[in-house]
């Protein structure tokens, strides 16, 4: 497996209080704090896992509790909630070195207020509307990345919030742990695939290393001809060969083998190559790529190690929800006038899991790279709401856009030898184009129909990165004032 099942993460609920009310009110905090996190933890909406882990009420226990969630490697965040007051200047130093995602959330163990039994005591205990205030207060002058969700903790919608935030941290988790193989170098003068490595490792946490590909074809030389049948049969089990040139198909089952040798190996989840580098090889890898994609593994074409790994980081927060996440790239357009749509596609490495018909094999010329013709995966992609999502390096720090798309059933198109994909980009073409260009977006995205803008919001937040969402009401005046804005503050930052 190369991505941990979202159930092994675990979210600490922690509350806050005080000694002031005495030891019946705090007993009685706990026990309303267990209530609702066992609630809260027993709804498939949660990802995660989430765990109360406990009430905290003087500044040496918040301290301990906030060491403790940042080296425990399996608490993927915390989540904090003050049933009563608790004042937050206790919470100084513990925040100060919490350096795991944070939700603060706001809500109250009662819906309702109990007009004829309220007195002191109700008041006393069910206070969270000023102790969550305070609670705000000092994380917003401690300038401390976190998240808000306000709402009744019972309520769908305060549920979804968090699940989908959990998603985000687990995100958060997977970058901070994430080694990417890159074979061989980039494609030679392209500006967008380059990027500062030392800076992605000290934002993202990615550790971003070469290896040659002639030693890619040295461990070919290992793998024996018992497995490469093995990985043929299971192409055959999953995909429809439309070509009878099945030693094309076997090379490319040789070359994931060896791939993917190295990258467990290293403990990767993404990989990058490029076919102005391929020594040694027959062929540029197409359908070994998109398989390998498709069990979790980012990629990214021409040596972008920064499509690669986030393609690997959507996949592991979209988990479970099934309708797919991709690398992708603008490709063509269809301009007809009030039905504009993209293209997307690759020179082949599409993942297989936005296919809406069942993926055929075929082997045709790649007609660059002089290699000989790769096998790779055709289909169509599916229809629906998605997103497509670029991360770039603006010199001095890192962006992520993120374009709200409306994926359309493909044209038909029987002599394109390539897997396809077609949007609406919001909110149209001609706004989306223009606000991508001027934001710095690259060709090359991740297309996913099972995360939303809010995640990669949420995600580049935590990351503490700049993010740029495009959208059904983008002006391209106020992109560009928002823009010019950004330019100025992540200077000072
Ligand atoms: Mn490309």
């Amino acid at each position: 497996m190369i991505m941990k099942v979202l159930r092994e993460y675990e979210f600490w609920f922690i509350t806050g209080s005080q000694h002031l009310y005495g030891e019946e009110v705090l007993k009685q905090v706990e026990a309303n704090s267990k209530i609702m996190v066992e609630g809260l933890a027993k709804d498939g909406r949660l990802p995660g896992k989430l765990v109360f882990k406990q009430l905290v009420t003087r500044p040496n226990e918040i301290k301990s509790a906030m060491e403790a969630a940042n080296f425990d490697p399996n608490c993927a965040g915390v989540i904090t909630w003050c049933h009563t007051f608790s004042p937050s200047k206790m919470w100084i130093s513990g925040l100060n070195l919490l350096n795991k995602p944070w939700l603060h959330l706001h809500t109250q163990f009662n819906r309702n207020i109990p007009t004829e039994a309220i007195d002191m005591d109700f008041m006393n205990l069910n206070q969270a509307a000023h102790g969550d205030r305070e609670h705000g207060f000092i994380a917003t002058r401690l300038r401390k990345p976190r998240k808000v969700v306000v709402g009744y903790w019972e309520n769908e919608g305060v549920r979804h919030k968090i699940g989908d935030w959990m998603r985000s941290a687990i995100g958060v988790s997977v970058s901070r742990n994430l080694n990417i193989v890159r074979f061989g170098d980039n494609m030679r003068q392209v500006a967008v695939t380059e990027g500062d490595k030392v800076e992605a490792e000290i934002k993202l946490g990615w550790s971003i290393n070469t290896h040659a590909v002639g030693d890619l074809v040295e461990v070919m030389k290992t793998i024996s001809e018992e497995a490469i049948d093995t990985k043929l049969e299971d192409y055959r089990s999953k995909y429809d060969f439309a070509t009878d040139r099945v030693g094309q198909i076997r090379y490319q089952a040789h070359m994931q083998l060896a791939m993917e040798h190295i990258l467990a190996k290293e403990n990767a989840g993404a990989y990058t190559n490029t076919f102005e580098d391929l020594h040694g090889l027959e062929q540029l890898p197409g359908l070994a790529s998109q398989d390998l994609m498709a069990t979790g593994y980012g990629y990214g074409g021409e040596g972008d190690w920064k499509v690669s790994a986030l393609t690997h980081i959507m996949k592991a927060m979209a988990q479970g929800l099934g309708k797919g996440t991709s690398f992708m790239e603008d490709y063509t357009y269809d301009l007809t006038e009030g039905n504009e749509l993209i293209l997307g596609s690759h020179m082949l490495e599409i993942c297989p899991s936005i296919a809406e018909t069942k993926p055929q094999v075929k082997v045709q010329p790649l007609g660059i790279g002089g290699k000989t013709d790769p096998a790779r995966l055709t289909f169509d992609g599916k229809s629906g709401n998605a997103i497509v999502a670029s991360l770039v390096d603006m010199g001095g720090r890192l962006r992520i856009v993120v374009n709200d798309i409306e994926c359309v059933q493909p044209y038909q198109m029987p002599k394109l030898p390539v897997a396809a994909t077609m949007w609406k980009p919001k909110p149209c073409l001609e706004v989306s184009a223009e606000a991508w260009i001027l934001a710095g977006g690259a060709h090359h995205s991740v297309l996913s129909f099972d995360l939303n803008a809010q995640h990669l919001r949420d995600w580049a937040e935590m990351m503490e990165i700049e993010f740029v969402h495009i959208h059904e009401g983008t002006t391209i005046n106020e992109l560009k004032r928002d823009l010019f804005f950004a330019d100025v503050a992540w200077r000072l930052r």
